[in-house]
């Protein structure tokens, strides 16, 4: 879990975006009565729905539309603990009568179409949607090309659970009839990817499961990373808490998944086959396709941008936060991606103004849960350097030999940090 604040909007700038962006209304589309500007947010989850809200509020005067084709958000955070059993389904779900009710226009469509130039974008009925700026908070597709035999129809068979929602209880219904003695293996993708350190930690609370339940049973990590988040802390957990359960593969020992046949269940690796009961394939990932379809992404498949005002690099009025962008150094996370939010919302009003936004320095806690009431942390600082986020000085990381207090006492803060940033986005 990763719990991220920015510097929030002052009043000072909202007041003064709202004097200044009234000046800026050259564009016919915006009725002046109406709204200061018009802003469409691509995307309802962490990042978006952050962002929306942000904007709504440190400027009331802008027309702010939410285009999010689900009417429920499911959380990925703490979905580890669903697929664990320790957590139901309906605890990840939020909607978005809240947002609207601030004023936010929520559109329960999907963007189809973004045409930068005539600045539009067009949604699955194929209405057309005008705006001044675009913000673009998709998340994540999985990059199926990167690993041959998986796709769509595959994950039917072999679970990634990277979107929280039908994937999710998937992949828990398969550990749920998945014989005692059995063999769960996890692959995990090399980086950029979506919450580095959440493999490892759906293993552990897989392992938690299993050793309840089916002891006889194994978790194997097939990792494309020889190193990781967090590993010290995670290793020595693993040995504390499951003795010799959990077994991984590191990308110097062959771990690597290079294809998978879910014909059969099999997974290849560069060393070799394996063909668990129960296989979880994380697959690589790219941005949210709607990102390419604006031109947003770069050969990376992720989309770069000027990390102080979150403007894409190749792409004009069009600003990218949370998973989808290039942040370098900061995680792709919730946290980040909902502090992403609040800081493009302010750059966002500061740019419609006229003035130089401000640079913003995101702090965030990433917590991890290996059991419950056993969790730890890692605390970071990101300022833009250059064209990414750079980790700076102030960061701290929970000790490897901490007694069980503290562990409980982490754990509890992570389920604190996930009751805020919901209430925070969507509450
Ligand atoms: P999302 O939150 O995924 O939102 C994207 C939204 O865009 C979705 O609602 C989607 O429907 C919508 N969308 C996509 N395409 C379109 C389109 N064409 N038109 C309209 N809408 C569209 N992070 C933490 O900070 N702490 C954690 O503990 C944590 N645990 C995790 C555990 C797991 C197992 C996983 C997989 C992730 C975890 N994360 C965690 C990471 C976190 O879920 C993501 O980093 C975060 O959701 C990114 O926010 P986002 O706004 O970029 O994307």
């Amino acid at each position: 879990m990763i719990l991220m604040t920015t510097r929030p909007v002052t009043r000072r700038s909202a007041v003064l975006g709202i004097t200044a962006a009234a000046a800026t209304l050259a564009r016919p589309s915006i009725s002046r009565a109406q709204s200061a500007g018009r802003i469409n947010v691509v995307g309802g989850g962490f990042g978006g729905a952050a962002c929306a809200r942000a904007l709504k509020r440190a400027q009331a005067s802008l027309q702010v539309v939410l285009i999010e084709p689900n009417t429920v958000f499911t959380s990925c955070p703490f979905s580890n603990e669903v697929i664990a059993g320790l957590r139901d389904i309906e605890a990840q779900q939020f909607g978005y009568d809240k947002l609207a009710s601030e004023g936010v226009t929520v559109v329960n469509q999907a963007a189809t179409k973004i045409d930068a130039q005539t600045r539009n974008v067009t949604v699955d009925d194929g209405t057309t949607l005008g705006y001044d700026r675009l913000v673009l908070s998709p998340g994540i597709d999985f990059h199926f090309e990167a690993l041959p035999g998986y796709d769509e129809a595959a994950s039917e068979k072999m679970p990634h659970a990277w979107k929280a929602g039908a994937q999710t209880m998937l992949l828990r219904r398969q550990l749920e009839t998945m014989a005692d003695g059995g063999l769960v293996a996890i692959a995990i993708p090399a980086n950029p990817s979506r919450c580095p350190p959440a493999p490892y930690e759906r293993a552990s609370l897989i392992a938690h499961y299993l050793k309840a339940k089916k002891p006889r049973s194994k978790v194997l990590v097939l990792d494309a990373k020889d190193n990781f988040s967090q590993q010290r802390l995670f290793e020595k957990a693993w040995k504390e808490l499951y003795g010799d359960m959990i077994e991984r593969v590191a990308l110097s020992q062959g771990g690597r998944v290079t294809s998978v046949d879910p014909s059969t269940r099999t997974i290849i690796t560069e060393f070799g086959n394996y063909t668990p009961d129960v296989a979880n394939v994380i697959p690589p990932q790219r941005a949210g396709r709607i990102a390419e379809i604006a031109g947003a992404t770069d050969a990376t498949g992720w989309c770069p941008i000027n990390p102080v005002t979150f403007e894409s690099k190749l792409a004009p009025n069009i600003h990218v936060i949370g998973d989808a962008c290039l942040g370098g150094g900061i995680p792709k996370s919730a946290s980040a991606a909902s502090a992403q939010g609040k800081a493009c919302a302010a750059a966002i009003v500061s740019l419609l103004a006229g003035r130089a936004p401000e640079t913003p320095r995101l702090t965030g806690v990433c917590y991890n849960t290996a059991a419950p009431a056993y969790g730890f942390s890692l605390a970071g600082n990101y300022q833009p350097k250059g064209d990414i986020f750079a980790e700076v000085e102030g960061g701290a990381t929970s000790p490897v030999d901490a007694p069980r207090e503290l562990r409980a006492r982490e754990a509890a803060e992570a389920e604190r940090w996930f009751q805020t940033i919901t209430a925070d986005t969507f509450g």
